[in-house]
């Protein structure tokens, strides 16, 4: 995927120091809001693209780590 392109797909958690990358089985990335932990005015894994949120925080995301499960 180009940058642009995960840019519009993701919107500003791509660019939150609290965003946790959760990668599938598949390469496919999700992203999780580490704010969700302790505050419920965020979702877990928020609607993207994300335009606007009063927790934005700039900085860089997790690195991305496989989803544990089994199949
Ligand atoms: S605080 Fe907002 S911008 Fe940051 S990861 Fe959570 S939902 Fe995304």
């Amino acid at each position: 995927m180009r940058p642009a392109d995960r840019e519009d797909r993701v919107g500003l958690c791509l660019h939150c120091r609290h965003a946790r990358v959760v990668r599938s089985r598949t390469d496919q990335d999700y992203y999780r809001c580490g704010r969700s932990d302790d505050d419920g005015r965020y979702s877990k894994y928020p609607r993207l693209p994300m335009l606007s949120c009063d927790g934005y925080d700039p900085g860089e995301p997790d690195r991305p780590h496989r989803r544990s499960g089994r199949r």
